[in-house]
């Protein structure tokens, strides 16, 4: 193996605890936690474990945690009554509400209920427009760990790089294209309609894979040294999970890369923690 491994649990304990520390000096100083709630409606199994993890994630930086189960039959407007409730509810900082909902909700309606100074998830068009145009809100998670991986290694500022990211998607892909633009790289985003797609790669200095295929990514489409960010998430043969990149290739190539599991996966979680530290200390002043 040449690459260096970027390690997402590492990374994770390390900023987890600083949110400790922000989480302790604000209770000191205001005598309030933190406040996140998640909104769970139905019983997809994926979706419990994704929730359970993140209540946990906050018990352990000593956030305050609301988690609300509803039965799938749950209604449209009784979830957007909630969502209402936890937007006027000052001990709450986030609200998440755990995606994919059931068919008869919109998901979207859901989603722009949430007031923006609590979308710790930063999907709602009016987060989705702060990083477009550069003004304060909540950055998406997922693509938000991304950039917080390449600060770890030192590239925190990417001008003169040229960026890749593989997905166009509002969660991940595109929020992650406008963020490494901040950064200051020259980014091109591809998507199912690109053409030679290893064309393209091969001139990246860094990759972010962020399609839900396995092996999208093979070591001949990756330049020497380049940093590669795996996002997928996917099954391997075996039922293992593994993501979009050819791991056991690409390393030998590859300058960084991201592990899956114990890559991008554990900093999206964390990001959701940051974010709603920064909810918190807004609150307060
Ligand atoms: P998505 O909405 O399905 O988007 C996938 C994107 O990949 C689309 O833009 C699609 O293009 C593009 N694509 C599909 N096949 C392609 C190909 N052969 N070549 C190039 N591009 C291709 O997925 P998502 O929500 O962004 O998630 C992507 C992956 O990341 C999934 O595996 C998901 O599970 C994982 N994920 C992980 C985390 C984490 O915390 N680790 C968080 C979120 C997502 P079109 O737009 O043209 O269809």
């Amino acid at each position: 193996m040449t690459a260096q491994l970027i390690d997402g649990n590492a990374l994770s304990k390390q900023v987890r605890a600083e949110v400790a520390q922000r989480a302790a000096a604000l209770v000191a100083k205001s005598g309030k936690k933190p406040g996140l709630a998640v909104v769970l409606v139905g019983d997809n199994p994926a979706s419990q474990v994704y929730v359970r993890n993140k209540v946990k994630a906050c018990e352990d930086v000593g956030f305050h945690s609301v988690l609300e189960k509803y039965e799938a039959a749950m209604t449209e407007a009784e979830l957007l009554a909630r969502v209402e409730a936890l937007n006027n509810d000052p001990s709450i900082h986030g609200i998440l509400v755990q995606l994919p909902l059931p068919k008869h909700i919109d998901d979207h309606k859901v989603i722009e209920a949430i007031s923006p100074a609590k979308d710790v998830d930063g999907f709602a068009v009016e987060s989705a427009g702060a990083l477009m145009v550069g003004e304060p809100g909540f950055k998406a998670c997922t693509p938000y760990g991304c950039m917080k991986m390449l600060e770890s290694i030192g590239m925190k500022n990417l001008r003169g790089k040229h960026a890749v990211v593989i997905g166009r998607s509002n969660i991940v892909g595109k929020p992650m294209a406008m963020m490494l633009l901040a950064a200051d790289a020259t980014v091109t985003v591809c998507h199912s309609g690109t053409a030679d797609l290893a064309a393209i790669t091969r001139q990246a200095d860094v990759i972010v894979a962020a399609v839900g295929k396995r092996k999208v990514l093979t070591a001949d489409m990756v330049k020497p040294g380049a940093v590669v960010i795996d996002v997928g998430m996917n099954r391997n043969d075996e039922g293992k999970l593994c993501g979009d990149v050819d791991f056991d290739g690409v390393k030998e190539v590859a300058g960084w890369i991201t592990p899956v599991p114990g890559g991008v996966g554990p900093m999206t979680i964390t990001m959701l923690l940051v974010n709603t530290m920064e909810s918190a200390e807004r609150a307060f002043g």
